[in-house]
């Protein structure tokens, strides 16, 4: 039986403090995996630190890492989307790099996909570590949304899920340039379910989303 491929797509935005630290436990989810390989995709956007530096040390030394460099800061959203457009997977995950997606959760994506998923996103039952403000916008957000789009775009949601192939594909032919990825991926359709985790406060550093990123991407 040939070995399915895992992607792990990380987008990264001055992120120099948490790297290690997410490689390092990422690399224990997957390669506790038996009867899959992986590749890990860094996207990094833009940064300003030596993060770019410390992603090409830590690839130097492991060929299931590869590397995106952005020529500037073009954003989340489309530092994931180049990441999925990259992603060879038969299975594509997207993580943001703080660590506050725990990694571990993958496990559980991985359970729903054997059971036949095309999308597993996982829903943020706890968020630990954030302001009342981002609570509140957030939720206020995800609410508002809901009753304004015909589409199914599940709450409490961010981008942190997986996709199978047939998924990936498809997305990869809506090139929006105003891009909504976790919306797009809802509108997809197929088989979509989510998993409960608690969402973990930033590992270091602070976010890159201030409120001026968060109110022009509402
Ligand atoms: N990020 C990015 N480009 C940006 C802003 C953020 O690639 O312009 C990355 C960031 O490095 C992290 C993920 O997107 O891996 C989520 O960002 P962050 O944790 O700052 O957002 P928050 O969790 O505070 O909403
Ligand atoms: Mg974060």
């Amino acid at each position: 039986m040939t070995r399915k491929l895992l992607t792990i797509t990380v987008p990264v935005f001055n992120e120099t403090e948490v790297i290690q630290a997410f490689y390092d436990r990422v690399k224990k989810v997957v390669g506790s995996l038996e009867f899959m390989n992986h590749e890990i995709i860094f996207i990094d956007d833009g940064s300003t630190d030596d993060s770019y530096e410390k992603l090409r040390d830590i690839s130097s030394k492991d060929s299931n890492i590869r590397l995106l460099r952005f020529s500037r800061n073009f954003g989340h959203q489309i530092a994931i989307t180049a990441g999925i457009d990259a992603a060879k997977g038969d299975a594509v995950v997207i993580i943001d790099a703080d660590l506050q997606d725990p990694p571990e959760v993958i496990h559980k994506f991985l359970e729903k996909w054997d059971q036949g998923f095309d999308v597993v996103y996982g829903i943020r039952e706890k968020r630990e570590g954030e302001n009342k403000v981002k609570l509140l916008t957030a939720s206020l957000f995800y609410r508002l949304l809901k009753t304004l789009v015909q589409i199914d775009i599940p709450v409490d949601t961010g981008d942190f899920r997986l996709m199978s192939r047939r998924v990936v594909d498809y997305l990869k032919i809506v090139r929006e340039r105003d891009r909504f990825v976790r919306g797009l991926v809802s509108w997809v359709g197929f088989n979509q379910t989510g998993v409960y985790y608690a969402r973990d406060k930033r590992y270091a550093g602070e976010t890159k989303y201030p409120f001026r990123k968060m109110i022009r991407f509402a």
